[in-house]
C-alpha cells in the first residue's frame, strides 16, 4: 500500500523509533510512512479493522514521551509528507504538510522577507505536525506566542478514517475554533495532515545582547526588572554557570564559563526604538551589577550567541550519559525562588542540575543529569522532577510551558486540574476518538474515570507497559 521504503518491522530497526527526546523507551510493533493523505486514511482504516492502536510521529524530538506507542500498536511517522504546498508571500501564509522541518519553512521564507516565528531550540529538526501537536515556544514565544497563535487550519484525519478540515486562511472564520482545540492536543484527537500557517514579516533591526552575571538572583532580577519597565524583548533565555561551561566547551560561542549566570536577549523592531531599548537595558543590567554586557556586532556574532543557545542540549551528551529535561512554568517573579530550589533539589539527591531555559516567559528547564546504568538513578532524577513541578504548582506556576504532558506527566495533571476539568477533556477526545485508538495512554491519568489504556488493551491484546 505504501510503495518501496513505506514500512518497517524489523525488530532492529523498530528500536529507532522506541523512544523520543525524554527517558522512556517502548518498542512499536510496525512503523508505517505514508506519502499523502490518501494513505494516512488507508492506514487508519486498516489499523481500525483490527483495533491497532495509532501513534503520530514527527521527528521524535518531543520531550514528554508523546510519540511513543504506549500501548503497542503502529507509529505513522510523517517524514515522508515534507512539502511546502504554497507559500502565498503577498498574504503571509502557507501552506505544509506535516513532515516538514521546522527550519525548512523559515529558510523557504527568507527570501520573501518572512520567516515562520516559533522557533523550538529543536527547529533544526522537530516538524511542523509536532509543533501543532505539542503546541510548541521557543525563545522567541515571549514576543510572538506559541505556535497556536500562527496556525490557521488544519486538514486532520480521525480515527475512522474521516478528513475534516478546520480554520482556513482567512481571519475570523464562523464557527468554533477546531483548530485552538486540536493544537496542543499531542495526536490524541486526529492525525494532522496539512497546516495552513501565518509568515511574519521580518523586522528592520534585530540586537542580541549577553549580560554577563557573578549571581544567580541578580540575574533572574534582571528578568523581572525588564519586563516591570514595559520592555518586550523578543526573547530572554537565563544559562547557568553549570551550563555555561558545557556549552561552551562543547560550541565555543563565546560564553564566559566562570560567570554565575547570564542572559541571551534579543530586541527586535524599528531601528530607533531597538537602540533606546539596547540603553534602557544596559542600564538595569548595571543596576543589578551585571560584569559584563556585550551586544553581538554582526550577524555572524549573533549566530554564534544563538548557537550556543540552541545546541546546548547536544553540549550535555559530552558530559553526561544521560539526562532529564523537565518543563516547568512558574510567575515571572518567581524565577529567582525556583532556582534556588532546584539548587536545594540537586543537593538532596546528590545529582546535577542544570538550566538553561526562557526566562522571559518563567518557563523553566531544568536538566537533570543522571546514569541510566547506575541502581536507582533514574528514579532519583525522576523524583527530583516531580519535586520541582510540586514546586512550580506551589507558587502558582504550572507543569508544562511547551513540552507537553504526553505519557511523563499524564498522572500529573491530576493535581493541577480537577476531576471535572479532566471528566471535561476526556470527553473532548472521545468525542474524536471513542475508541481511544489515537495515541492512548497520554496526556489524561490513566487513574479512576479514565480508562482508555485499559480499552486499549482490551482491545489489541497487546500493552508494552
Ligand atoms: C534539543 C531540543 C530542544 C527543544 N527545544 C524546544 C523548545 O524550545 N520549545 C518547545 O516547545 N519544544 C522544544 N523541544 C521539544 C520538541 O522539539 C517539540 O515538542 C517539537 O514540537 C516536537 O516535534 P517532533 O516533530 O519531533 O514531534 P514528535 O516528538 O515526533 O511528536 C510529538 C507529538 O506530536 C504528535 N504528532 C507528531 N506529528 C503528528 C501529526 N502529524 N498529527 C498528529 N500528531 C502528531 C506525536 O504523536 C507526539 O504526541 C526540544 C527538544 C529537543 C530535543
Amino acid at each position: 500500500m505504501l510503495g518501496p521504503r513505506g514500512y518497517l518491522d524489523q525488530p532492529h530497526e523498530l528500536t529507532l523509533y522506541e523512544y523520543d527526546g525524554s527517558v522512556d523507551k517502548i518498542l512499536p510493533d510496525m512503523v508505517v510512512f505514508p506519502r499523502n493523505t490518501e494513505e494516512v486514511v488507508a492506514i487508519v482504516r486498516l489499523t481500525a479493522e483490527h483495533h491497532i492502536p495509532i501513534v503520530g510521529r514527527g521527528a521524535g524530538t518531543g520531550l514528554s514521551g508523546g510519540s511513543i506507542p504506549r500501548a503497542g500498536g503502529v507509529i505513522i511517522g510523517f517524514s515522508r509528507m515534507n512539502k511546502i504546498l504554497s507559500l502565498d508571500a503577498a498574504n503571509e501564509r502557507a501552506v505544509v504538510q506535516p513532515g516538514v522541518v521546522n527550519l525548512d519553512l523559515t529558510y523557504a521564507a527568507a527570501p520573501h522577507g518572512l520567516f515562520f516565528a516559533p522557533d523550538p531550540s529543536s527547529q533544526k529538526a522537530c516538524t511542523l505536525g509536532g509543533n501543532v501537536a505539542e503546541n510548541a515556544g521557543g525563545p522567541h514565544t515571549l514576543a510572538y506566542g506559541v505556535t497556536t497563535n500562527h496556525v490557521l487550519g488544519l486538514e486532520c484525519v480521525l480515527p475512522d478514517g474521516t478528513v475534516f478540515e478546520t480554520g482556513g486562511a482567512v481571519p475570523d472564520l464562523a464557527g468554533f475554533d477546531l483548530t485552538g482545540l486540536l493544537t496542543g492536543s499531542e495526536g490524541t484527537m486526529a492525525l494532522v495532515t496539512k497546516i495552513i500557517v501565518r509568515l511574519v514579516r521580518a523586522p528592520e533591526a534585530i540586537k542580541t545582547i549577553l549580560g554577563v552575571f557573578n549571581s544567580v538572583d541578580h540575574c533572574a532580577n534582571t528578568v523581572a526588572e525588564i519586563t516591570a519597565r514595559q520592555i518586550t524583548p523578543v526573547a530572554i533565555e537565563m544559562l547557568d554557570g553549570t551550563m555555561l561551561r558545557m556549552v561552551e566547551q562543547a560550541t565555543h560561542a563565546g560564553y564566559p564559563i566562570d560567570a554565575a549566570a547570564v542572559l541571551l536577549i534579543e530586541l527586535e523592531g524599528p531601528r530607533e526604538s531597538v537602540e533606546e531599548q539596547t540603553e534602557q537595558i544596559r542600564v538595569i543590567c548595571s543596576a543589578q551589577n551585571a560584569r559584563e554586557f556585550r551586544v553581538a556586532r554582526s550577524n555572524e556574532e549573533r549566530d554564534l550567541l544563538w548557537k550556543g543557545r540552541k545546541n546546548a542540549f547536544g553540549a550535555i551528551g559530552r558530559v553526561s550519559p544521560f539526562y532529564y529535561v523537565q518543563d516547568g512554568v512558574v510567575p515571572r517573579s518567581k524565577v529567582a525562588g525556583a532556582l534556588r530550589f532546584i539548587e536545594q533539589t540537586s543537593n538532596k539527591h546528590g545529582l546535577v542540575i542544570s538550566n538553561i531555559f526562557h526566562a522571559g516567559d518563567g518557563n523553566l528547564h531544568p536538566i537533570i543529569l543522571f546514569d541510566r546504568r547506575k541502581t536507582g538513578d533514574l528514579e532519583r532524577a525522576k523524583a527530583a522532577g516531580e519535586e520541582i513541578l510540586d514546586h512550580c504548582i506551589a507558587v502558582g506556576g504550572s507543569i508544562t510551558g511547551e513540552h507537553g504532558i504526553g505519557m511523563e506527566k499524564n498522572e500529573t495533571m491530576a493535581r493541577l486540574f480537577s476531576d471535572a476539568t479532566l471528566e471535561t477533556i476526556r470527553d473532548l477526545k472521545s468525542t474524536f476518538d471513542p475508541r481511544c485508538r489515537l495515541n492512548p495512554g497520554k496526556v489524561l491519568p490513566t487513574g479512576k474515570g479514565c480508562g482508555e489504556i485499559r480499552q486499549a488493551v482490551l482491545e489489541t491484546g497487546s500493552v508494552h507497559y
